[in-house]
C-alpha cells in the first residue's frame, strides 16, 4: 500500500513537472530530438531509427548577468528548414549539399530574461546552440559555465581521449591533444587527471548506434570545451578550459556581446560507421569569415626535422630536402624550428630563392610564443603580437613564403582562440596558408579561414620517433583516426615514414612496427589538404621503386570520401576520390591478418592496382579485378597496409 501510494505520488509530480515542450526531426525522419522541461530546467533527448540514443541531457548555462540553466519557463518554439550547398576543396568531401529541419525554443528565467536553444536536424547530425539576446541594456555578459550534457544509454562503450594537464609535457606546452584512446571501455570513466575528455568522443550504444560528438564555430568569441569525465549514469557535461592553462592567465569562460551565440555542439549519429566517416557537420553550420586573399594551392611537402631531427636544422641538410621534394615532385619543404639561428634570416631569402629555383615552395616553422610556454625552439615573439605578426609577414611575403607553421598553443581559452584567428586573419592578409601543430582541435576551421590548413592535436609522426608506446600503438590509433579525431577536421600527421628505423642513420633504435604499405595506406587515410610526408633521400632508393611511384602521384585533397568496412582499434578501411580516380586505403592493428570481402561499387568490373603485404609482409603490387557485383577479396596483414587504386 505504502509502495503504491508512493508511485502514485511520483508519476503525478513527474506529469506537472516533466513537460515535452517540442520536437524536431531529420528530412529522412530517422533522426528525432525532443525537448523537455524536467522541473524548469530544460533537456532533450535523442532517438534515431526508434532506437534512445541520448536520454534525457541537460541544456542552458550560466551567466554572470543571470541563470539560464534553472527555473525557467517555455515561451514558444518556431521551426523551419536549412537548404545549402557549397564547395570546399580541403576537406573530405568537395561539394556539399546540407539539408536540415530546425526548432528554436525560447525560454526566460526567473527574471524574465530570455535566451534560445536552437536545433538543426540533418539526417545524421545534429547541431545545437544557445542564442542570446541583449537583455534590456545589458549587452555583455559573460558564460561561467554550461549545463549542456550527453547521457548515453547504459550499454554505451567509449573511444574517447584524455585532456592533456596544462602547463605539462615538453616544456609546459600542454595541453595540445595528444594522448592515447579508450578503447570500447564502458561510460562513466574518470579521466587520469580529471580534466576529462577532448572533443570528438566516439560512442557505441550497444547495438542501437554510434554517436560522434564534437563542437564546430569556435573563434576568437568563445572558449573551446571539451567533455567532463564520465559522470553517474553515462552523463558527459560541457566543460570549459582548466583556468591553470596558459600559466594561469586568461580567464576560463567566454566573454560575450549581447546579442551572442555560442559554439555549435555537434552529434552525429548512425547504425554504423559511414555517417561518421562521412559527416561534414562542422563545415555545414559555419560560414567563411573572410574572403581569400588568393587561391591557396595545397599539396605535398618533405621536412628533415622529423626523422633527421634538431642536427638536421642547417643550409646543407634543407638543401638536400629540398633537392628530394623536387624529385618527388613535391609542392612544398618545410623548414621546420631553429632556422632563425642555424640558417638566419638573410640566408633565409637565398634559401627561398634557391627553393624557387627548384619549383618547390617553403612553408616556416614559427614558436607562438608568447609568454605561455617554456619551449625553447625559435623564431620567439613573432606571432604573438599584431605588430610584430605583421612586420614579419610582410618579409615573408617579399621573399616568397607560402606558409607557416605555428607551434606550442597549450590552451582552449578564449584568449589562445583569439590568438589563432588573429595569426590566421594576419597571415590571409599576406598570403600565407597557416598550420598549426601542438594546439587545440580545429573547429570549423577549414570552411571559416580560408588560408588555414590543418593542425596536429593528435599523436602524431613525431611520436613515433619519441616514444615505444606510440610505436607500439601505431597501427591501433591509426583504425581510431577516420572515426574520431580526422572525421571532425584536417590532421596535420605528418607521416608516410619509409625508414625502418626511425632516425637518420637507418641500422639500430627505434624499429617501425609497422609495413610499408601500411605506411602508404596512411598518405589516404589520414587527410590534411597540406601533406608533410616523413620521407628521407636515403629512401629514393632503398624502397621499391613503386612505392616512390605512389607518393609522387597520391593527391591531398579529395571530392569524395567514403566509409568502406572496419571497427575503431581493429581495422579500417575507406575510400577518397580525387577527380576521376579512386584510392581505397585500409590497415590492420590486429594480430592477426583480416580477410575482407570489399564492395567498391564505383569500380565494379574495373582493373585495378592493388598494393598490399605478403605474408612475409614483403610490399607487392599486382593488378586485380573488381567483380561486375563490385567485390574484392583483399587480405590485411597485422600492422600492415593496404591499398587499391583505380587506373
Ligand atoms: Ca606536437
Amino acid at each position: 500500500m505504502k509502495t503504491l501510494l508512493l508511485t502514485v505520488i511520483c508519476l503525478f509530480t513527474l506529469s506537472v513537472a516533466t513537460a515535452q515542450i517540442a520536437q524536431v526531426s531529420s528530412p529522412n525522419d530517422k533522426l528525432k530530438v525532443e525537448l523537455l522541461l524536467v522541473q524548469s530546467k530544460p533537456f532533450y533527448t535523442v532517438i534515431y531509427d526508434n532506437k534512445t540514443i541520448l536520454e534525457a541531457s541537460p541544456l542552458g548555462l550560466t551567466t554572470n548577468e543571470g541563470d539560464f540553466s534553472n527555473n525557467l519557463t517555455f515561451v514558444n518554439a518556431k521551426s523551419g528548414h536549412i537548404d545549402k550547398s557549397y564547395s570546399q576543396a580541403k576537406i573530405k568531401k568537395s561539394q556539399i549539399h546540407y539539408q536540415a529541419n530546425t526548432l528554436t525554443c525560447t525560454f526566460v528565467n526567473s527574471n524574465n530574461d530570455s535566451i534560445d536553444i536552437t536545433f538543426q536536424v540533418s539526417n545524421n547530425d545534429i547541431a545545437f546552440r544557445y542564442e542570446l539576446p541583449a537583455w534590456g541594456n545589458t549587452r555583455a555578459c559573460v558564460v561561467e559555465r554550461e549545463a549542456t550534457g550527453y547521457k548515453f544509454p547504459v550499454q554505451t562503450t567509449t573511444f574517447i581521449s584524455e585532456m592533456m594537464s596544462p602547463m605539462n609535457a615538453f616544456a609546459r606546452t600542454s595541453p595540445s591533444y595528444e594522448t592515447g584512446y579508450t578503447n570500447d571501455e564502458p561510460v562513466g570513466k574518470a579521466s587520469g587527471n580529471g580534466d576529462g575528455y577532448v572533443f570528438p568522443g566516439l560512442f557505441r550504444v550497444g547495438d542501437d548506434g554510434w554517436v560522434l560528438l564534437s563542437e564546430t564555430g569556435v573563434r576568437s568569441l568563445y572558449c573551446a570545451s571539451h567533455l567532463s569525465d564520465g559522470k553517474e549514469e553515462g552523463l558527459y557535461t560541457v566543460e570549459f578550459p582548466n583556468v591553470k592553462q596558459n600559466n594561469g592567465f586568461g580567464s576560463t569562460g567566454a566573454q560575450m556581446a549581447l546579442p551572442g551565440v555560442t559554439p555549435w555542439r555537434t552529434i552525429t549519429v548512425g547504425s554504423n560507421l559511414t555517417p561518421i566517416v562521412e559527416t561534414t557537420i562542422p563545415f555545414d553550420v559555419v560560414d567563411p569569415l573572410y574572403e581569400p586573399s588568393q587561391e591557396y594551392q595545397y599539396g605535398r611537402s618533405t621536412w628533415s626535422w622529423i626523422v633527421w631531427m634538431d642536427g638536421s636544422m642547417n643550409w646543407n641538410d634543407q638543401v638536400t630536402y629540398i633537392d628530394l621534394a623536387s624529385e618527388l615532385g613535391f609542392e612544398y619543404i618545410l623548414i621546420d624550428a631553429l632556422w632563425d639561428d642555424n640558417i638566419g634570416y638573410e640566408r633565409m631569402k637565398e634559401l627561398v630563392a634557391y627553393a624557387k629555383s627548384k619549383n618547390v615552395d617553403v612553408f616556416l616553422w614559427y614558436n607562438s610564443n608568447g609568454g605561455f610556454n617554456d619551449a625553447p625552439q625559435g623564431p620567439h615573439n613573432k606571432m604573438n603580437t599584431s605588430i610584430a605578426r605583421k612586420k614579419e609577414m610582410k618579409w615573408l611575403q617579399e621573399i616568397g613564403v607560402k606558409g607557416l607553421k605555428v607551434d606550442f598553443f597549450g590552451g582552449d581559452k578564449q584568449e589562445t582562440m583569439r590568438l589563432y584567428e588573429d595569426i590566421l586573419s594576419d597571415a590571409n592578409d599576406y598570403g600565407l596558408m597557416i598550420v598549426f601543430h601542438g594546439c587545440t582541435l580545429p573547429r570549423g576551421w577549414e570552411r571559416m579561414y580560408p588560408n588555414y590548413v590543418g593542425s596536429e592535436a593528435v599523436l602524431a609522426s613525431e611520436m613515433l620517433i619519441f616514444s615505444d608506446y606510440a610505436r607500439d600503438n601505431e597501427a591501433f590509433f591509426a583504425t581510431l583516426h577516420p572515426f574520431i579525431r580526422n572525421a571532425v577536421g584536417s590532421m596535420e600527421f605528418g607521416g608516410v615514414l619509409l625508414n625502418k628505423y626511425l632516425n637518420k642513420g637507418n641500422k639500430v633504435g627505434q624499429e617501425r612496427q609497422t609495413t610499408d604499405i601500411f605506411q602508404l595506406a596512411t598518405a589516404v587515410l589520414y587527410q590534411n589538404p597540406v601533406q608533410m610526408f616523413a620521407l628521407t633521400p636515403n629512401n629514393l632508393t632503398d624502397v621499391p621503386a613503386f612505392e616512390i611511384d605512389f607518393m609522387k602521384e597520391v593527391p591531398t585533397t579529395w571530392d569524395e570520401t567514403i566509409y568502406i568496412d572496419g571497427t575503431p582499434g581493429k581495422y579500417a578501411v575507406i575510400a577518397r576520390r580525387h577527380g576521376n580516380t579512386w584510392y581505397v586505403a585500409g590497415v590492420n592493428a590486429q594480430e592477426t591478418a583480416v580477410k575482407l570481402k570489399l564492395n567498391l561499387p564505383m569500380l565494379a568490373n574495373q582493373k585495378v592496382r592493388l598494393y598490399s603485404d605478403d605474408n612475409k609482409l614483403n610490399p607487392t603490387l599486382k593488378e586485380a579485378q573488381v567483380k561486375k557485383d563490385g567485390a574484392v577479396d583483399v587480405i590485411i596483414q597485422p600492422k600492415g597496409g593496404m591499398i587499391i587504386v583505380s587506373n
